[in-house]
């Protein structure tokens, strides 16, 4: 029988021989147009990388209405975004009967990475079309959220969707419960609050932002090894040694320049200070990337494996 994982293209998902599963295949992959096709054919690549962990996110009476892509941003963010963010913030968004569960990939699209989120639909308070034709939605935690780099098509979907949706439970629920986005555990996926080293539901270990600021203080580049962001953090290791060689170490073993005379005091004192503040900066954003989500401290427990 057809299924997600031996299917050889989109299309034999809407044949009706196809084995049942908790996707809505023929709203995903309802593609009219060149544009929709290749759009389809991506979400099908991106729909069968996340498949196994979706099975285990999903609730047993959850489903799945529709799967796309883009980054997501609060407000202070937009801020200092820049490619690192923007790769940093890449998620699957899927649309559950429940929830949008958000999901890292890599910029690609083509493989899961460690954070998971969601969004409780009863958290949303409103939806607005941007001027940019980008998606924006107020968390009842009084939270923005931008949604960015969603496919053209998609972000049609998103709007009407959420919209529905807001519609929908406009009736009175509890205003005061501050809702918004829920970071979940790496391990077993269940919402985990706040910070913690592990996860008060299946022991987990989770990576600490305290220890990740740390490390990017003592040398840029360390936090960001540390949280496994390591293509970056080795441009910012190599990045920095360069700066702490021209500024500090190439003067140390040669004091004296024969046409400038010996280095000053106010030469230490304003090179000390760079290197401060570039360590500083860096601590400042390893510690907000650790703060995106629960980064997994090591395997997966025994508690948190699901049958397979
Ligand atoms: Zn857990």
């Amino acid at each position: 029988m057809t299924n997600l994982q031996n299917a050889r293209d989109y299309q034999e998902l809407l044949d009706e021989r196809v084995e049942t599963s908790p996707y809505a295949y023929a709203t995903m992959f309802k593609a009219e147009g060149y544009v929709a096709r290749r759009t389809a054919r991506q979400r099908f690549a991106l729909l069968r990388a996340l498949d196994g962990k979706l099975r285990h996110i999903l609730r047993p009476t959850e489903h799945v209405f529709y799967v796309t892509w883009g980054t997501t941003h609060s407000l202070a963010e937009q801020f200092f975004t820049g490619w690192m963010a923007s790769a940093l913030n890449m998620r699957a968004l899927v649309f559950t009967t429940e929830r949008v569960l958000l999901l890292q990939i890599n910029a690609r699209k083509t493989s899961v990475r460690e954070l998971v989120a969601q969004i409780p639909y009863t958290a949303i308070v409103s939806v607005r079309k941007s001027w940019l034709g980008s998606c924006r939605i107020k968390l009842r935690d009084k939270t923005l959220l931008t949604f960015l780099r969603v496919p053209k098509g998609d972000m049609k979907f998103l709007i009407e969707f959420l919209s529905d949706i807001v519609k929908g439970s406009g009736a009175p629920f509890e205003i005061s419960t501050p809702l918004g986005v829920q970071h979940l555990c790496p391990h077993c996926y269940v919402h985990v609050p706040a910070f913690p080293p592990a996860c008060p539901q299946c022991g987990g270990r989770l990576k600490l932002a305290s220890k990740a600021a740390l490390l990017s203080f003592i040398f840029p580049g360390l936090g960001d090894w540390y949280l496994g962001h390591r293509g970056f953090a080795a441009m910012e290791i190599v990045g920095s040694a360069f700066i702490w060689w021209v500024l500090i170490v190439a003067p140390l073993l040669a004091p004296e320049d024969p046409d400038l005379g010996p280095i000053t005091l106010e030469y230490w004192l304003t090179a000390l200070f760079i290197m401060l503040v570039i360590h500083g900066t860096d601590a400042m954003m390893t510690r907000h990337a650790a703060r995106k989500g629960h980064y997994p401290a090591g395997p997966m427990p025994h508690s948190a494996q699901h049958g397979s």
